[in-house]
């Protein structure tokens, strides 16, 4: 089997729902007492939360660029970023390293595809909502991404900052999130929900909204373990 690289720990609350969902896969495909070849680097995440919370993202970048350069040491052969948000860095990080990148966005969006969906909701961090990488990523697939009303990325934001990233999930959070997709399918007629923070379905699996939704820790998930187990380089 190749070997998976992931730059994890933003959070470890969602890296370590990586690790179980992609051996899981790896299991079911394989059987037996098969498991992922994986190299994990696991981030503080608590200095760079701070710093994304003060738009200071320069530092960030280059600690993910030499982050991914230890995997490309360590044998890896591909990377995955166990967060959205960190996406933004897609591009650099891909070159620093020299490996192929499986972004998260593009698994999404062909998710989406296969559910027949189009104007997908985006759930996720307000950088992740509010700047151009993400979305712009989404349109090239064909999609036409919608997101919340400023109140609301505010507090989505505050939602996965203050709690989900910190193991806090409440029934209060819960109906939140499931509300705001219920409020955009009425005013902005969406038709889909891209759950795109790495957190969002340990709290709010797609099963609970009434659209279709997918959930990029799984379908992220999905495409690494397909990765895994083809013969392509
Ligand atoms: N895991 C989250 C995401 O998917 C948020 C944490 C971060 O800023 O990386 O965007």
């Amino acid at each position: 089997m190749k070997l998976l690289g992931v730059l994890g720990g933003m959070s470890w609350e969602s890296t370590a729902h990586y690790y179980r969902l992609i051996n899981r896969m790896v299991r079911e495909r394989v059987g037996g007492q098969s498991s992922a070849r994986l190299a994990l680097w696991s981030v503080d995440f608590g200095p760079m939360a701070k710093r994304i919370g003060a738009d200071d993202w320069e530092p960030i970048r280059t600690e993910l660029m030499d982050a991914s350069k230890r995997l490309a040491d360590a044998g890896a052969g591909a990377l995955v970023i166990a967060t959205n948000t960190m996406h933004r860095f897609a591009d650099d990080i891909e070159a620093a390293s020299g490996l192929r990148l499986i972004h998260i966005a593009d698994v999404t969006a062909k998710a989406l595809a296969r559910l027949k969906v189009r104007r997908p909701l985006v759930l996720a961090t307000r950088p992740t909502m509010e700047t151009d990488f993400y979305l712009d990523r989404l349109r090239a697939h064909g999609l036409d991404p919608v997101i919340p009303e400023p109140g609301e990325r505010l507090a989505l934001n505050a939602i996965i900052f203050d709690e989900l990233v910190q193991g806090v999930f409440t029934d209060a959070s819960r109906d939140y999130v499931l509300d705001a997709a219920k409020t955009a399918w009425a005013r902005d007629s969406i038709d889909s929900v891209i759950l795109g923070c790495t957190e969002f379905g340990l709290l709010t699996p797609p099963e609970l909204f009434r659209t279709p939704a997918v959930d990029t820790t799984e379908a992220h998930c999905e495409a690494a373990v397909d990765w895994l187990l083809s013969p392509d380089p």
